[in-house]
């Protein structure tokens, strides 16, 4: 099957599982942590570590003790930036078919294939 490659300019993330993103806007700016899971219905994408916030809890129910925990919110994945191994930084991110079929992301800057 092929695809027709689209011209829009619309920006199209696509950030997965266990990949290392940045974070390039908002209170986190700058920080790099591995994406812990997806929430493709709302373009958001939890990052181990970030954009944490606190939780109440209340006594009672099955938790014996209340308390405040601290949990990672979603970030919106217009806000995030895959970052390359190799070049240790935010990377521009482009899309290639190898010869085997398979579709990988690579770097732009360095071509350093992203997916494993
Ligand atoms: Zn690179």
């Amino acid at each position: 099957m092929i695809s027709r490659v689209s011209t829009m300019t619309k920006k199209r993330i696509d950030i997965r599982k266990n990949d290392k993103v940045m974070v390039i806007a908002g209170r986190e700016k700058g920080k790099i942590g591995t994406v812990l899971k997806l929430i493709p219905r709302k373009d958001r994408a939890v990052v181990e570590k970030l954009n944490m916030v606190k939780r109440h809890t209340r006594a009672g129910g099955k938790s014996a003790q209340g308390g405040i925990i601290e949990k990672e919110s979603p970030i919106h994945v217009s806000n995030l930036m895959l970052v390359c191994g190799k070049c240790a930084e935010p990377a521009r991110v482009g899309k290639k078919v190898l010869e085997d079929g398979s579709k990988v992301r690579f770097c732009k800057k360095c071509g350093e294939i992203m997916d494993k």
